[in-house]
């Protein structure tokens, strides 16, 4: 960390913070300079509150020089991290395909997708049991009911699971019913949900907020690490900005500069990215091309009668179109399904 004093301040105030500083142990290294004195600080700045040593008399800026995450970075850990989910080795160079209803709505709706997808060779089922809805009178989810249909028809079709947990009160309930927990939009920052999610010993599927940064992204995921869940898929499902022709805009460089930051694994949702059919076959090649390590796409049998983004979910037959396009840009890449 650096610390730059304002210009033509008295020495005493450079010495109080390094005082402070030297009680927290670390080691202030001061540059007394003509016009103000700069600190550098040697030791573990993460610890250190930044607003904290802001409101210091004289103090002009605080700059970071290390990350604010650690667990998540690549500097702490070079290899990529591999999760293994029903044999698919997510964050290998083999992809993962994700794909079923937005909301799981019954039995049939549940096994008419299932039944396609698993004879596409997908073997990850998605389908929310709890809903986050921006209203309250919209579709909810059929929880524990929901629940139940889903993993009965994915056990039917040996295929895993991924569902949404929304409260810490239903964590362990869906634990039961799940193979790969998904931490939707938004609670990404719900951090009691992530400490939680640090002791259950499955994997989470961390979606970025609606308007969180990469960095925030990070640091939720750093906080399920911290707290003893190293397994961890973080997921680019778009922002919130001024663009009203999509649902959300695509923020694909997350992916490789995801890559760059972390060793975790990152997959896409163009689903929720776009809200649009049509972009989502051009956009998931883009993102395989860019380097994500898979997807989660929204596939219903009977996308009209939907009772949850109707306008974005796409049939069995137009997801196996899509998917067996995306096999010669893996290919391109030097990945595989
Ligand atoms: C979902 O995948 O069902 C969902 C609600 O997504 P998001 O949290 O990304 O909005
Ligand atoms: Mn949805």
């Amino acid at each position: 960390m650096i610390i730059v004093m304002k210009a033509g301040r008295p020495q005493s105030e450079a010495v109080k913070i390094m005082t402070e500083l030297e009680a927290r142990g670390l080691k202030p290294v001061p540059l007394y300079g003509v016009e103000r004195t700069v600190i550098a600080v040697i030791g573990e700045e993460r610890d250190l509150d930044m607003s904290h040593l802001q409101s210091f008399e004289g103090v002009d800026k605080v700059m970071r020089v290390v990350k604010p995450y650690k667990l998540v970075s690549i500097e702490t850990h070079p290899e990529p991290t591999i999760i293994e989910v029903n044999g698919v080795k997510i964050g290998s160079q083999q992809l993962v395909a994700m794909a079923g209803p937005c909301s799981v709505e019954s039995e049939q709706q549940m096994e008419c997708a299932a039944a396609k997808l698993a004879e596409m060779g997908i073997k990850i089922l998605r389908g929310g049991a709890y809903k986050p809805r921006t209203g309250p009178y919209s579709f909810q989810g059929l929880g524990k009911e929901g629940l139940q249909i889903l993993k009965e028809t994915a056990d039917r079709h040996k295929m895993a699971v991924v569902t949404e947990a929304l409260d810490v009160r239903d964590l362990d309930e869906v634990c039961k019913y799940t193979d790969i927990i998904q931490m939707g939009a938004r609670n990404m920052q719900n951090f009691e949900l992530l400490k939680e999610l640090g002791r259950i010993k499955k994997p989470v599927l961390l979606k970025r907020g609606l308007s969180a940064t990469i960095e925030e992204l990070l640091l939720a995921a750093e906080y399920i690490l911290a707290h003893g869940n190293n397994e961890v898929i973080l997921c680019e499902r778009g922002i919130r900005t001024f663009e009203k022709d999509t649902r959300n805009t695509f923020a694909l460089a997350t992916v490789p500069l995801i890559k760059e930051l972390s060793h975790l694994p990152i997959i896409v949702d163009p689903s929720h990215a776009t809200g649009k059919r049509s972009l989502l076959a051009p956009m998931t090649k883009a993102a395989i091309a860019a380097g994500a390590d898979g997807f989660i796409i929204e596939v219903h049998p009977n996308p009209e009668e939907a009772l949850s983004d109707a306008e974005q979910q796409i049939t069995p037959e137009e997801f196996e179109k899509l998917y067996e396009n995306l096999k010669p840009i893996a290919e391109a890449v030097n990945r595989h399904f």
